[in-house]
């Protein structure tokens, strides 16, 4: 049994181990953080996450670092925040692949909910299909036809199993009833500089990556995946005016932390997040883009949380009625 001086001493010792943290979370950061990002750069969710790390380096008093961990559809940078240090200082920002990868896959190195601490989510972004500017069908309903009839000998660029355009791709073949021949890169970024260069035949992209694309006349854009047209591209139809029914998706992205990073730590980045996507250059950016940022009560840890256990019991049935079998 402990003495009354031994009970003291730890209970000094836990207060000052308490003490210790709430200072530490208190001064936060005290040097630049990083924000990983899970696919190569120049693609729509790095160009998204350096908008918002450049608004949250100015909130934080601390450089806010962008590092691209491309590859196997956003599971390798995930993996790397899910074992790195759980004090801030390494985050990740990643979409709705964080809910989709548990079913694509028969093993992850991480578990999205388990390992890692919701911060808030950032943006939901409509998907474009899209294809090389002298692809021969000029509607999507020429489009399918085309596919239809040519099948495999289509290409189509992805990022990889778990990626938007991945799930995008897969939902389109499904609701055609074909196969198509898919090209994995590390990101969307590499992947645009081939579609323009006219070495792919066509990828289903963020908005955040093909816009600008599109209103220049480089790449032909067949639809949106929302439920209206979008403002940036008004003469790009939805999917229901081409003919498929019930395509519809957008691409919410999140920012986390490593789980057991303190929770003044999170609390306080969730609140530099949402200075960030308050940000008017982050505004009038993300418009340009086609897309928005969350409302301030959709950048906290709870908003995100829900979200992500939301998706993956969604996306698990879809992808499970989908026949695509895990990797
Ligand atoms: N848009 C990509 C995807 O398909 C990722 C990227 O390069 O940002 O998930």
């Amino acid at each position: 049994m402990k003495t009354t001086t031994q009970l003291l001493a730890a209970g000094l010792l836990a207060g000052s181990a308490f003490a210790a943290t709430a200072v530490v979370a208190q001064e936060f950061p005290t040097q630049p953080v990083t924000i990983v990002v899970p696919f190569s750069a120049g693609g729509p969710t790095d160009t998204v996450t350096r908008l918002v790390a450049q608004a949250m380096s100015e909130d934080l008093g601390q450089q806010v670092v962008v590092q691209n961990v491309g590859g196997a559809g956003g599971t390798l940078g995930a993996g790397q925040v899910a074992a790195a240090n759980a004090d801030g200082y390494t985050l990740l920002l990643h979409h709705i692949g964080m809910s989709t990868a548990p079913a694509l896959y028969a093993s992850l190195p991480y578990d999205p909910v388990e390992d890692f601490e919701p911060i808030g989510l950032v943006t939901e972004v409509p998907m474009t299909i899209v294809a090389r500017k002298d692809f021969e069908p000029e509607t999507l309903e020429d489009l399918i036809a085309h596919v239809k009839e040519n099948g495999e000998d289509v290409t189509y660029a992805n990022a990889g199993i778990g990626a938007a355009s991945q799930l995008c791709g897969l939902l389109f073949m499904d609701a055609l009833g074909t196969q198509m021949t898919e090209v994995p890169y590390q990101g969307t970024g590499p992947a645009m500089t081939d579609l323009l260069g006219g070495q792919i035949d066509m990828m289903c992209d963020q908005t955040t990556n093909t816009t600008s694309q599109i209103q220049a006349g480089e790449i032909k854009a067949y639809a949106v995946t929302t439920p209206e047209r979008i403002d940036v591209l008004p003469d790009v139809p939805t999917m229901a005016e081409g003919g498929i029914e019930d395509f519809e998706l957008s691409i919410w992205h999140g920012l986390y932390a490593p789980a057991g990073t303190d929770q003044a730590i999170i609390d306080r980045l969730a609140q530099s997040l949402q200075t960030a996507l308050a940000d008017e250059t982050v505004g009038t950016s993300f418009a340009e883009l086609g897309t928005e940022p969350v409302a301030a009560d959709d950048a906290t840890p709870d908003a995100l949380s829900e979200r992500l256990s939301n998706q993956i019991e969604l996306w698990a049935g879809v992808i499970e009625e989908a026949g695509v079998s895990a990797q």
